[in-house]
């Protein structure tokens, strides 16, 4: 039976994540280590099974309780205004994170990392392959991030190679959708929360820089495929997302047709925002044969609609999440929860 830890699994991805690895029949337990900086309680409030466990602690410092099989980290704020609030934090998480779980790893385990289509930095190629070195600036506003995920795939490729480490590495480009906090600040979240709020929709500069929006489930799939479920012996890089390019200004207008009447407005732009962003995905498509995104970017937006209306208690059908339930006490799962250093029970 196997061992599973998921740091950042109260996550937007990383609860999608725990969700499917609960599906697994080998799955003996599955603990969540998560700090809450941008995760929720409540993106996993809903699960009721005993093999999962949750424990509210920073990554770097939490005290495990022996060696684990399956190591996932995703423990990282991914949003610009989220990480650029508190780089060295962020650093920290990623970085001194990723020494903390090497250091729980069960001999012969795996040991996977979600990565970014920020170590793309500025690209000067498009669309980016995994071979692709990129245009990063190590002194930037976007370097707490981009950096530390670099940093990251450079201290498993070289476990990898000096020690035998199991790794796996996927390099996510923009993923929306259901789970992303109200305040999460980017591009998708941001213009849909200000629509259902009345607010202007926001853009920086002039709205030409494009990104690939790849849509949560998709992603999902193609994550649980190649971390476990094909069993797949590749450790990547590998780019995961959608090749569908759209440019900022199209995202809002498309937002905005949702919300008559709610204007557009231009900012500044923000600092070393990349101009574009596409991932090559001849790799994703040899190692995961079929996969590919299969909700338009259209349909996840009206999805990401549905679920944020709900979310800010906009429909009466749907509750608003004011409370953590499963932090609050009588919460039917709140056994699962510990908030010091030691292992919940
Ligand atoms: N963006 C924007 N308005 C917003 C949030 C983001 O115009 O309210 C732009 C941002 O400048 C960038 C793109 O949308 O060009 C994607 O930004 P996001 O924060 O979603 O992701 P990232 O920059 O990390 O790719």
């Amino acid at each position: 039976m196997v061992r599973i830890l998921v740091a950042g699994g109260l996550g937007f991805i990383g609860s999608h994540l725990v969700e499917r690895l609960l599906r697994r029949d080998d799955l003996d337990e599955c603990l969540v280590v998560d700090n809450l900086w941008t995760g929720c309680p409540q993106n996993l409030d809903h699960v009721l099974d005993p093999r999962l466990r949750v424990l509210i602690a920073d990554v770097e410092q939490a005290s495990f309780d022996g060696r684990f099989d399956e190591i996932y980290h995703l423990a990282s704020p991914a949003s610009p205004p989220w990480y650029m609030a508190e780089p060295l934090r962020t650093i920290s998480a990623n970085v001194i994170g990723a020494m903390r779980l090497l250091e729980v790893l069960a001999p012969g385990g795996q040991f996977a990392f979600t990565s970014t289509s920020e170590v793309y930095g500025e690209p000067q190629v498009s669309p980016q392959p995994e071979s692709y070195r990129g245009s990063v600036d190590c002194t930037g506003p976007r370097a707490s991030y981009d950096e530390s995920k670099r940093c990251v795939e450079a201290m498993l490729f070289e476990a990898r190679r000096v020690l035998g480490v199991r790794v796996k590495v996927v390099r996510l480009f923009n993923v929306f959708g259901p789970r992303t906090r109200v305040d999460d600040g980017r591009a998708v979240s941001n213009f849909i929360s200000q629509g259902l709020r009345g607010a202007p929709l926001t853009i920086f500069g002039d709205g030409a820089q494009t990104r690939s929006w790849g849509y949560i489930d998709d992603i999902a799939e193609a994550l649980e495929r190649y971390f476990w479920r094909d069993g797949v012996d590749f450790a990547g890089p590998l780019n995961i997302g959608n090749d569908r390019e759209i440019s900022v200004l199209e995202v809002a207008r498309y937002v905005q047709g949702f919300f008559p009447g709610t204007p557009i407005v231009h900012l500044a732009p923000a600092p070393q925002d990349p101009s574009n962003r596409r991932p090559d995905l001849t790799t994703a498509r040899r190692v995961l044969p079929g996969w590919r995104c299969a909700v338009p970017y259209e349909e996840g937006v009206v999805r990401t609609i549905a679920w944020f209306r709900a979310e800010m208690g906009l429909e009466d059908a749907a509750p608003a999440r004011a409370m953590p339930a499963a932090l609050s006490a009588g919460a039917a799962n709140a056994h699962r929860f510990a908030t010091s250093r030691g292992v919940g029970i």
